[in-house]
Formats: C-alpha cells, sequence, structure tokens
C-alpha cells in the first residue's frame, strides 16, 4: 500500500511542478508580448534617411538614428527590415510590419487612409538631378521625346508617371532602388532624375563631379513622418512623445546636424 501512495504522491507532484511551469512560461511569455520587438520597415536606398553601403546589409541614415533615438526614449524595441517602397503600406496593412521609416510624405495620395502617420519630422521638395553637361535649366523644360526616372510608388514616380500621361516625356521610368535611376542617368538611358531634394544633395556631395540640379523645387511640399498600423493610437503616442522629447534635449539637431550638414 505505502508503495502505491509514494508513486501517486510522486505523479501528483510532478503534475503540479508542470502546471506551474507551465503557467509561469505564459506568464512570461504575455511579458514578452509586452515587450515584443517591432518591426520598423523601410527602403535603404535613400541616402540619408536610410541607406546600405559597400555590400553591407547594416540600415545606416537619419531615419535609423531617429527612431533608435525614439525607441530608447520611449523603451520600445525596434528591428529594421527593408523592403520596397510600394511593398511598405501593404506590409503594414498585412501586418507585416509594425512601423514605416522611410522619408514618406504623410500627406501624398491615399497613404493617410492606409495607415496612421505621426507627427513631422522632415520637410522637403522635389527637384530635377540631371548629368553635368545637360542642357536642361529646370523641369519645365523637358520634351516629348525625353525619359525621366524616378522610385515606383514614390511622389516622384508619380510625378513622371503624370508627365509621360500627359504627354511631356516619352517615358517615367520608375525603379525599384533609387541607386538604379541614377545609374540610368549616367547611363544616358535618362535625361534626368525627379527626386526629393535633400536625397539628390546627398547622392551631389558624392557625385557633383557628374550630376548637378537644375531649376527651383517643384511638385507638393512633402512632410515627412513616420507611420503605424492603422487605429494603432497607443504606439503612435509614444512616437511622437519620443520625438518631442528628442526636439526637446537636441537629439534631433544633433541628428540634423550629422546628416544634413
Ligand atoms: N518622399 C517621397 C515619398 O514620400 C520618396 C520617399 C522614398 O523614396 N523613400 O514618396
Amino acid at each position: 500500500m505505502k508503495k502505491k501512495t509514494l508513486v501517486l504522491l510522486l505523479a501528483l507532484t510532478m503534475v503540479f511542478a508542470f502546471a506551474l511551469s507551465a503557467c509561469g512560461g505564459s506568464s512570461e511569455s504575455g511579458g514578452e508580448e509586452e515587450d515584443a520587438t517591432l518591426r520598423v520597415v523601410t527602403e535603404a536606398t535613400f541616402a540619408p534617411f536610410e541607406f546600405t553601403e559597400d555590400g553591407d546589409d547594416e540600415i545606416k541614415g537619419f531615419d535609423v538614428d531617429m527612431m533608435n533615438a525614439i525607441a530608447e526614449d520611449q523603451g520600445l524595441k525596434i528591428e529594421f527590415i527593408n523592403m520596397e517602397f510600394d511593398s511598405l503600406i501593404p506590409a503594414l496593412e498585412s501586418d507585416q510590419g509594425d512601423i514605416i521609416a522611410a522619408g514618406m510624405n504623410k500627406l501624398a495620395g491615399d497613404r493617410a487612409e492606409k495607415a496612421d502617420f505621426g507627427d513631422t519630422y522632415f520637410e522637403s521638395d522635389l527637384m530635377l538631378l540631371v548629368k553635368s553637361d545637360s542642357t536642361l535649366t529646370s523641369i519645365d523644360d523637358v520634351t516629348p521625346e525625353m525619359k525621366l526616372a524616378s522610385q515606383i510608388g514614390t511622389t516622384g514616380g508619380d510625378y513622371v508617371q503624370a508627365l509621360e500621361s500627359d504627354g511631356k516625356i516619352a517615358q517615367g521610368v520608375v525603379l525599384n532602388q533609387w541607386t538604379d535611376s541614377y545609374m540610368q542617368l549616367q547611363n544616358g538611358d535618362v535625361q534626368g532624375v525627379v527626386v526629393d531634394k535633400p536625397v539628390g544633395e546627398a547622392y551631389l556631395n558624392a557625385h557633383s563631379d557628374i550630376a548637378k540640379f537644375v531649376g527651383e523645387p517643384f511638385g507638393d511640399h512633402e512632410e515627412f513622418a513616420y507611420a503605424v498600423q492603422k487605429g494603432n493610437t497607443e504606439l503612435l503616442d509614444k512616437l511622437n512623445a519620443g520625438l518631442a522629447n528628442m526636439k526637446e534635449n537636441g537629439t534631433y539637431d544633433e541628428l540634423v546636424d550629422k546628416w544634413f550638414s
């Protein structure tokens, strides 16, 4: 009899211990859910906002430093995921990403219907980038046999496609990466690139011998903002609070000096 009692007690003890560890696990995973790493999606050929260099996968840039500063200020864990620009909003809609940080104009098209954008962190306009020997003097000089490149899904891409639709250029060439647009310009495949002013300036800093801006800024004035999945007000409030704190404590200005001086 005693042996049976002992075996029963041992079995009950093991069941109880297992139940405890399982409960403990769920509370940990519950904690883990609270500390989940947020997926920041971006398109990393948009220097100096986000870019990679020399075949290194590490994404650098103003947006990266800004989001890391906001995350630290707000106690968030983030990771960066690189993808094509026109996949960014669909990534939020399909829960493949939590935050967009990609120099994205929050005022453009129907973007604000598909994602919730935060406070503006940078302002910009479009510019026309041409080869150094180009005779073009502004976007108004383009002719119907010309081709202009920009990036698919962006305000620049929409602009060159509108020029094509209006018969003002032969083709608006929309490419997945900004680096492809610059290459097509240098190869003579296109006669200009429509690009965000600060991004074109970064390109010219390294290529002023082969390219130049012509004319004045054009297109709709842009307000860059991060975005979260529609309805995620709690996260957006945290991001906005982090940005406000960055501007208050001088971190924002330090990053502007670091990436745009
Ligand atoms: N500012 C432009 C837009 O919002 C381009 C952004 C980008 O290429 N990363 O469409």
